[in-house]
């Protein structure tokens, strides 16, 4: 009966951070116990755990840190089974105490006691720890440094009201924190960083405080509240006292709830920005002494503690759709929590590509994705990259018997893979961008890849594999292969990386495509000087320096700079983010695209955008607002995806669309692309566990590149 009622208990209320896979009874003789007892780690047995991701403070905890009769009342490291820090502090598995950097806080007799009553709380809690005998915090502020947790956080939070900047260390990193509320902090904040316009997060108390700033669902509300505790990405509510400066330009705002007991110490009613402490492009920082000498420069105080960061982990990012988690960035909360594969593979690393980088490591059942490692444009984040590969392999006891790249030519993840499968003597496969991207999302769903799907891959930019840069593809793939059915036409792109910092040059390059003119009354043209043109029109009648591109990405720009949107931007996807939030949900016509036949059978389809630039070009005239033209322009993009997938069914027999890459964060273009293709009768996969842009990207090369092994096909 005990046995029986055990099983049942274990599947209907299993603790807390129980996962459970499966549950398997096989009957037993009983080996010399007598009793129920759990008995230590041993090493050997543990080679196929899983590491837990770290995990909010509970509603017990948040309890007992604010009652005044506990023994940890306002004590910042408060925590349990249930809740705290785990993968930033586990060096090594098996998940024991002295293989975490807690190792050097013997704990009191009192922590001691917890630690090993199979009743308490705390019972085997790793991180267990009190004002006796754990960590402490201190504030540091010039050369004057306060050691009283208390006066530390009371100081603090004066500085926060008089406008200061704070790097306060959390649980995976630093944060610069400033009052959300205050232009003058956020400016000076804005300055210091070398950020012009990127959004910030914010870190709001509770919901309560939440609603009256952003409009949340109950969807969202459940994802703000998660253990994972994610920034959300919510729809702002107008003039409701935040500063323009959080997220300039933006119709939605990120916002976090607190998830360790020093925020809640720290934030009071008035919302905090909390953005990852580093210099724009650099990793965030972890180490106290490594943070005071890169963030000095940007902030006037330091809130630090003692506990060491092992590994650093920036915040993850989410967006609701549909009631649907829709993953922008998948780190903090959710790393290292595996993906579950449709297959049984060995060990398979997969670099990833060049922003927001993520890897992945293939092992058993498990795809396990790495935290975010950032943009691989400079020699820290690739030593981060090094060093997170290094601890992936080490926790998952895992040797790579197999790397897998990108294509592209000079991506630093891509040459990081060649180099490192020359130096080990270890087979190396390189998957083109989009195809990966298709895979990411067919894997994620657990498709065992036995039928190809027809895949649509909008993305910003990938290496294609006639060395043109692509992003508008249509794919018919599977994990084996690909064949592209359809792409975007080419447009030379001149000038390269600056010219997409540019989308009023976008623009121009389109129009010269679609043979018009560059009349001065254009947003994109007067943008640029005579000169500026003159240069730009010889570069493109040459094509002198210019790649040729399907991206769907630079076609949103360009769309959004005709319609005046933005001409220069300053972090990437800027003209497109601020595109789409002018939408105007009204309008139900569209643009037009040309679908051009292939001349060869096998050659794929052309999408013209051409009579959509020039149909863009007679509203601007017309003076149609950008709200309508955006809608348009939208609604265009979702037309063109039904098209080309019902073309590419009728000729393929394929009933299953994939839609991933990059331009569908934009659930403007999601949710009217998955209305048409519902309308048509297609059975639709869409991201919902790693994001659809380039950090889901290592998922699908790890799989194609598993698959791509004769023994595995
Ligand atoms: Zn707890
Ligand atoms: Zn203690
Ligand atoms: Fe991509």
């Amino acid at each position: 009966d005990a046995v029986q009622r055990f099983q049942d208990h274990l599947r209907s209320s299993p603790p807390p951070l129980a996962y459970i896979e499966s549950v398997a009874v096989q009957p037993m003789p009983v080996q010399g116990a007598t009793q129920f007892t759990i008995v230590h780690s041993e090493t050997q047995a543990q080679a196929g755990t899983l590491v837990s991701p770290d995990v909010c403070i509970c509603d017990d905890c948040l309890r007992e840190l604010f009652d005044p009769a506990n023994r940890r009342y306002r004590y910042p490291f408060i925590n349990c089974t249930h809740c705290g820090p785990r993968f930033t502090i586990i060096r090594d598995v098996p998940y024991d105490r002295p293989l975490t950097t807690m190792a050097v806080f013997p704990m009191c007799p009192d922590c001691l006691a917890e630690y090993e009553n199979m009743l308490n709380r705390r019972f085997h809690a790793q991180p267990n720890a009190c004002p006796v005998c754990g960590p402490r915090v201190w504030l540091q502020t010039g050369d004057t440094v306060l050691q009283s947790a208390d006066a530390a956080i009371q100081e603090a939070q004066r500085q926060l009201v008089s406008g200061a900047i704070l790097a306060v260390k959390g649980i995976g990193g630093f944060h610069l924190a400033c009052e959300a509320t205050s232009d003058a902090a956020l400016e000076r904040l804005r300055e210091r960083k070398g950020r012009v316009a990127k959004p910030f997060a914010v870190m709001m108390r509770d919901l309560e405080i939440v609603r009256q700033y952003a409009e949340v669902s109950d969807a969202e509300a459940a994802l703000l509240t998660s253990r994972e505790r994610p920034i959300v990405l919510l729809r702002k509510k107008p003039a409701a006292g935040l500063s323009d400066q959080v997220a300039p330009g933006n119709t939605h705002i990120g916002v976090m709830l607190p998830y360790t007991p020093l925020h809640y110490l720290l934030i009071g009613t008035t919302p905090l920005v909390m953005t990852s402490g580093n210099l724009s492009g650099e990793p965030i920082a972890y180490d106290n002494a490594e943070a005071q000498r890169r963030l000095a420069p940007l902030v006037d105080a330091f809130l630090l503690h003692n506990r060491d960061i092992y590994v650093p982990c920036d915040d993850s990012v989410v967006r609701s759709f549909r009631g649907v988690e829709l993953p922008i960035r998948r780190s903090r909360g959710y790393a290292p929590f595996p993906v579950k594969l449709p297959f049984m593979a060995s060990p398979v690393l997969a670099a990833g590509g060049e922003l927001k980088n993520t890897f992945c490591l293939l092992r058993d059942e498990f795809a396990f994705m790495s935290q975010h490692i950032g943009d691989m444009e400079n020699l820290e984040t690739l030593d981060a990259f090094e060093r997170a590969v290094a601890h992936f392999k080490t926790l998952f006891h895992a040797e790579p018997m197999l790397l897998v790249c990108d294509q592209h030519p000079r991506y630093l993840a891509s040459q990081w893979a060649r180099r490192t499968a020359a130096r080990d003597g270890v087979p190396l496969v390189e998957v083109q961008h989009h195809h990966a991207h298709i895979a990411a999302v067919m894997a994620e769903h657990g498709d065992p890849g036995e039928r190809p799907v027809i895949g649509v891959c909008f993305d910003g930019t990938g290496y294609g594999t006639d060395g043109a840069i692509w992003g508008g593809e249509v794919l018919i793939a599977d994990y084996r292969g690909f064949r592209r059915a359809a792409h975007l036409k080419y447009v030379p792109l001149p000038g390269g990386d600056s010219t997409v910092r540019h989308p009023s040059r976008l623009a121009l390059a389109y129009l010269w495509a679609a043979g018009l003119d560059w009349d001065a009354r254009l947003a994109p043209v007067a943008a640029n000087t005579e000169a500026e043109r003159r240069v730009f029109r010889r570069q493109l009648d040459t094509g002198f320096n210019a790649v040729p591109t399907s991206s769907m990405g630079r076609l949103f720009d360009a769309a959004a700079a005709l319609a005046g949107v933005r001409q220069t931007i300053t972090y990437e996807a800027q003209a497109a983010i601020e595109f789409e939030a002018l939408f105007d949900d009204g309008i139900a016509d569209s643009y037009p695209f040309t679908l051009v036949e292939p001349a060869a059978p096998d050659a794929p389809l052309i999408i013209d955008p051409a009579p959509c630039i020039a149909a863009i070009v007679d509203d601007v005239q017309r003076g149609v607002p950008p709200s309508t033209i955006a809608a348009r322009f939208h609604n265009a993009a979702a037309d063109i995806v039904a098209r080309v997938v019902v073309y590419s069914r009728e000729r393929e027999g394929l009933n299953r669309v994939a839609l991933s890459g990059g331009v569908f964060q934009n659930v403007v273009l999601l949710a009217r692309t998955l209305d048409r293709l519902a309308r048509h009768g297609f059975e639709v996969y869409t991201h919902q566990k790693v994001p659809p842009n380039d950090g889901g990207l290592a998922l699908g090369q790890a799989v194609i590149g598993w698959k791509s092994l004769p023994e595995n096909a």
